[in-house]
């Protein structure tokens, strides 16, 4: 019998998501060989552990975005449901600004004033009439105009009355954005005000581990997965199907496929080559659109003791160091264990700048801005690492424009109708993002299968 033939480009997150849902939708058979660069799969969710230590952090993606108060549909949710992995919550709403803890409106009325208060609240009434709880989880950048999906959060921000509230918010999302202001848009800088507040949606992690979750449906798929084979180039073959060209440890190979998804970040999309010259216009264009990089930086401390306990309220906070960046208690996410990890996720410019400095500066850098009745901490200190993720994440998901979904995941409709693309950068830079991506393509191509069943040979 003749089965469609998919190649999946790409390991991480999205890849994996698309074979699942490909595998799970598909009703006729189908063949799904996914090429995955490196020797392990889960790209940016990442769940190592010290060198010394038995203590597990999380150096890549953090959290999971749950949004299933709002409604029944929650597609992440349900999949880490379905996989069976058990979950923790997380939660955070306090910051620290020059060592002092600002946890709820009247501390912001202490310590900043009262016309920088009003002047938060007057923001914060903007935002929640600009996106409802339901527009933020539609999150379509589809329906938005141009104008809300161009560069421009710096210009909102220079509306707020007051310049140290305006400091301060910027501080407390900055993290978030990976960003700078000027980087992103009105849509995504409000996204990410928003998300702090739990009307709008609540945080998870998976308990042991976010990688688990890689890891489950990695052991779930027929695919042939195939690590250490680097995509190098795609291209169309003489009788019309996509050719995809690996490096496997020096050696070349080229395989064709009925369909092809590229499930790359748009870092590594550039990587890839695009044969033919319509093609490669094409895709330098969809490049184009969305190349938007944003920077992260984490550095993670085990310690000898929790120094923190007590004094540290919610799973992570809100530092004003390194134009605002947050501080997440890592051993929060293994309740009951007795490991004391703390973890700093830099975002933004700093994040970038900093990447430059050795592992032991950033590691010193970090312990400085331990708040002043924590700071005694630094002397029990035991290991520290750092993941560097210059250029790895998007400032402003969605493009440039509010093009279509499909439009954004088929770049090449009349010349190449069956090579598709998966990433999050076409969303909102979130795990959530890259599932939408990844099921919105999976069905597509589920249903060309069934308007084009191969016939027995
Ligand atoms: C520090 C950090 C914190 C984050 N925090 C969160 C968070 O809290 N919540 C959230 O929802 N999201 C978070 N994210 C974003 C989240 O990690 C991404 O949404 C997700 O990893 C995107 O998945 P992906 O498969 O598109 O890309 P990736 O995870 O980057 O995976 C891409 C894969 O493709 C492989 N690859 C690259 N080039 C090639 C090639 N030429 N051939 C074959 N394979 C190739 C790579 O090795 C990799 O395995 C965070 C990201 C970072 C860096």
């Amino acid at each position: 019998m003749s089965v469609w033939k998919v190649g999946i480009i790409g390991g991480g997150p999205g890849g994996l998501m698309t074979s699942f849902a490909l595998e799970k939708w598909a009703n006729d058979p189908l063949r799904v060989t996914l090429f995955e660069a490196s020797d392990r799969l889960g790209g940016k969710i990442l769940t190592p552990r010290f060198d010394r230590l038995r203590a597990t952090y999380e150096a890549g993606a953090a959290e999971f975005y749950d949004y299933s108060h709002h409604d029944d549909d929650d597609p992440l949710k349900d999949l880490v449901q379905e996989l069976g992995l058990p979950i923790t919550r997380m939660e955070g709403a306090s910051a620290v600004v020059r060592g002092r803890t600002v946890a709820n409106l009247d501390d912001l009325r202490e310590h900043f004033g009262s016309p920088a208060a009003d002047a938060l609240l007057a923001f914060d009434r903007l935002a929640k009439d600009a996106i409802t709880p339901q527009e933020f989880y539609e999150a379509n950048p589809e329906g938005l105009s141009d104008p809300l999906v161009q560069p421009g959060f710096d210009r909102l921000l220079a509306g707020i009355a007051s310049p140290s509230a305006c400091r301060y918010l910027e501080q407390f999302i900055h993290s978030d954005l990976a960003a700078e202001p000027h980087q992103t848009s009105v849509a995504y800088g409000l996204h990410n005000y928003l998300m702090n507040d739990p009307a709008y949606m609540e945080l998870y992690g998976i308990a042991g581990g976010n990688e688990q979750l890689p890891r489950e449906l990695a052991r779930r798929l027929a695919a042939d997965v195939r690590l250490n084979h680097r995509v190098l180039s795609v291209g169309r073959t003489t009788s019309g199907t996509l050719s995809v060209t690996t490096d496997h440890r020096g050696q070349l190979a080229e395989q064709s496929f009925d369909a092809v998804v590229v499930a790359l970040p748009h870092d590594a999309f550039a990587n890839v080559a695009f044969a033919g010259e319509q093609l490669a216009a094409v895709m330098a264009d969809h490049h184009a659109e969305y190349d938007h990089p944003a920077h992260y930086l984490r550095v993670t401390v085990a310690f000898r003791e929790k120094f923190w306990q007590g004094r540290l309220a919610g799973s992570f906070c809100m530092l004003d160091a390194f134009g605002g960046c947050c501080l997440y208690d890592e051993s929060s996410r293994n309740p009951g264990s007795s490991q004391a990890v703390l973890g700093w996720l830099i975002g933004g410019d700093a994040a970038k700048t900093m990447s430059g400095r050795s592992d032991d500066e950033l590691i010193h850098d970090v312990l400085d801005t331990l708040p002043t009745h924590l700071a005694h901490g630094r002397y029990l200190e035991m290991e520290g690492r750092v993941h560097r993720w210059v250029g790895a994440v998007n400032a402003l998901p969605g493009g440039l424009h509010a093009r279509t979904l499909d439009r954004r995941h088929r770049p090449d409709p009349a010349k190449h109708p069956h090579l598709f693309v998966v990433g999050d950068y076409l969303f909102d830079s979130t795990l959530n993002g890259v599932l939408d991506s990844a099921e919105y393509v999976a069905r597509w191509i589920a249903s060309l299968m069934a308007d084009c069943p191969r016939v027995p040979a």
